[in-house]
């Protein structure tokens, strides 16, 4: 992997490598672009097959918290880190200190929180090595409840612009990925009247979504061929691939996870296809406006207000695409690129 160059393509800033033999710690920080502020973004624990493929991730992530800061509207930059290893262990004290000292040693460029495969638990062993981290408790806490509201509130603004109205009553929308986010979010769509499909790959979880919400279980490979209004992914990204968009049986393509197009061409495909695709990091940043919030003092209510913002601001986005013809995700891309530099232009005035 020629990884100067993959960092060259996307502007990214810096990429640290960390390693403690004691821990079994193996961990990647990625810093895209500070312009805005610190950068921030969570920290994902995950298996993953190869460095290659962490690296990648990584490095993507990173790039995407400097787009959803920037269209948020949120003073900081884009970073993420990555923790290579099987994220069920239960040594996570010694694994989670480790990692808060490499962020300390970023001294406040990279500030961390919750991720996929990471809870508030391990934020507070990451607290004991560093002060740059958000999502505490006692602060702000689990960011995934306003990450749900923002992305339900980005599902009525996809209703509104497909169907005229942002009502989700009757509206049949197939959830995959019941963790922290899913499981909120399926709260919202269903107390707002949706018909819901569910699916995860841990049974238990499904049950739970099942029992709460009256939803229907459906199998993890499933959930791209079902005919439905909407599909919402809020479990890991690519999944709008080579293999599953000729499956997708929906309107409208919008949940939380991030990365969710495996190439840039496949917010093509989908526009070319008629389905109007939320831009993930547009519709996902209520997380970001809560962490945000507690760096700011905000009260929930405030943060949770930001976040309703999100239902505005994608809205302008899907319009804008429209009206120029383009995908949604790079009337995003371009949006994002185009605060960055005006940003960055003002800053070297
Ligand atoms: P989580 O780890 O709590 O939940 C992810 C869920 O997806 C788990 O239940 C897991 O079992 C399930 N899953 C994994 N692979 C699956 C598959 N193939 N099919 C079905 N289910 C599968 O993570 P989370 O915090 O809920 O985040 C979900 C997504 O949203 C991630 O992509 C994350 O980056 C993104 N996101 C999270 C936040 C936040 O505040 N937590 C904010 C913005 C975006």
């Amino acid at each position: 992997m020629e990884i100067f160059e993959t960092m060259a393509q996307k502007e990214h800033d810096q990429l640290v490598f960390f390693s403690d033999v004691g821990s079994g710690y193996r961990g990647l920080i990625a810093i895209h672009d500070t312009t805005l502020g610190p950068a921030l973004g969570g920290t994902r624990f995950w298996n993953y097959a190869s460095e290659a493929e962490a690296i990648t991730d990584v490095l993507r992530l990173a790039r995407g918290m400097t787009y959803k800061a920037a269209i948020a509207g949120l003073a900081l930059g884009g970073g993420k880190s990555v923790i290579i290893a099987d994220n069920h262990t239960t040594e996570r004290e010694a694994i989670f200190r480790a990692h808060g000292r490499a962020i300390d040693s970023l001294g406040g460029r990279y500030i961390t929180a919750a991720d996929v495969g990471t809870s508030v638990d391990d934020m507070e062993y990451v607290r004991k090595e560093t002060q740059w981290v958000t999502g505490l408790r006692g602060t702000s806490g689990d960011p995934a409840p306003i990450a749900a509201f923002g992305v339900c509130q980005g599902i009525k603004a996809c209703a509104r612009f497909r169907y005229g109205e942002e009502s989700l009553e009757g509206r049949h929308i197939v959830v995959q990925g019941l963790g922290r986010v899913g499981y909120h979010l399926c709260k919202y769509l269903a107390e707002a009247g949706a018909r819901l499909s569910v699916a995860d790959i841990v049974e238990e979880r499904v049950r739970k979504v099942v029992t709460d919400f009256g939803a229907t279980a459906v199998a993890p490979d499933d959930v791209y061929g079902i005919r439905a209004d909407i599909f919402s992914p809020c479990a890991l990204g690519a999944v709008v691939n080579d293999d599953t968009l000729g499956r997708l049986k929906v309107d409208i393509v919008a949940g939380s996870a991030n990365n969710q197009l495996a190439e840039p061409r496949h917010g093509a495909a989908l526009h070319e296809r008629g389905i109007v695709y939320a831009p993930d990091y547009v519709i996902s940043a209520g997380g970001i406006c809560s962490v945000y919030g507690e760096l700011k003092g905000w009260t929930a209510e405030e943060s949770m207000e930001k976040a309703g913002g999100i239902y505005d601001c994608l809205l302008q986005i899907l319009e804008h695409a429209q009206e120029e013809n383009v995908p949604t995700s790079q009337a995003a891309d371009t949006m994002a690129c185009r605060l960055v530099a005006e940003a960055r232009r003002e800053r070297e005035a």
